[in-house]
């Protein structure tokens, strides 16, 4: 009983210090925030975080991989108003510099005559409303080697798939999308290229971040290979499920959700 009074008054204690209204030099409390919207859902996580170097942007978040030269994931949150009427970005891609000095930093030539074109995970459409979101689409760290049909075809597809959600049906979309590595391609020894490319869609009403996921909210996950001959695909073809590519991958994405929800909506093919 003894015990109970005593916590019981270590808690009214704590209350009364936090409690902002008595003193007004104190800031009103505030929800715990994500470290950026575009990972409200979770960072995604594998058991070895060495080849993981985050970097948050303001329009996207990425994971890089300095021992391979490759970005592992990129997450970024989507609506109508990501979308402006600023032009295409028309210089050549750029090197991210903000990554460490010491570390190999892949240019825009690296990929010529590869074969593969610079696709792009936040497609440069998905941020113009001013020149400076466009802009950052165009570092090498947004940029995985995708084959002209993958990027022109039916990665492109899902692309305009999401583009209507976003435009036509108001939707919130938290999306993350990267590579599969199994076998060890490179370009020229250089930078890895991924045997296939996965995108994850949450798909919530406008305005709506995690509290708002539940057990029926609509996941759309797709694995695509990064081979010829998928340009008139369709992007339906490659519906996979959130485990699938967590197997794959190795990573946990929407680990923010409870552990309950995520097991529901990520064995799920929508
Ligand atoms: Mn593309
Ligand atoms: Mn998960």
């Amino acid at each position: 009983m003894k015990r109970y009074l005593f916590l019981l008054g270590l808690f009214f204690t704590l209350v009364s210090c936090t409690d902002s209204s008595s003193n007004p030099n104190v800031p009103p409390k505030e929800d715990p925030k994500p470290k950026s919207i575009h990972i409200a859902l979770g960072e995604p996580k594998d058991s070895d975080s060495i080849n993981d170097y985050v970097v948050l942007r303001p329009q996207y978040v990425f994971s890089y991989d300095h021992f391979t030269n490759t970005t592992n994931w990129v997450a970024w949150n989507l609506n109508a108003s990501w979308y402006g009427d600023v032009d295409r970005y028309d210089g050549n891609f750029i090197s991210d510099t903000s990554l460490p000095k010491d570390w190999t930093i892949i240019k825009h030539s690296d990929y010529t005559n590869s074969g593969y074109d610079r696709g792009h995970m936040v497609r440069s459409e998905e941020r113009t409303k001013t020149i400076e979101d466009n802009k950052s689409t165009f570092y090498m760290t947004n940029i995985l080697p995708q084959t002209p049909d993958l990027n022109r075809g039916v990665w492109y597809d899902f692309e305009l798939f999401c583009e209507d959600l976003c435009k036509n049906q108001k939707k919130e979309l938290f999306i993350v999308a990267g590579g599969v590595y199994h076998s060890n391609n490179t370009i020229n020894g250089k930078l890895k290229i991924p045997d296939s490319c996965f995108k994850i869609v949450v798909v919530l009403e406008s305005g709506q971040s995690l509290k708002d996921v539940n057990k029926n909210t609509t996941v759309y996950a797709v694995m695509m290979p990064n081979i010829d001959g998928v340009r008139k695909d369709t992007w339906d073809k490659y519906k996979t499920t959130v485990d699938a590519i967590e197997s794959s991958t190795g990573y946990d994405f929407l680990n923010a959700i409870s552990t309950e929800i995520q097991a529901t909506i990520e064995s799920k093919k929508w």
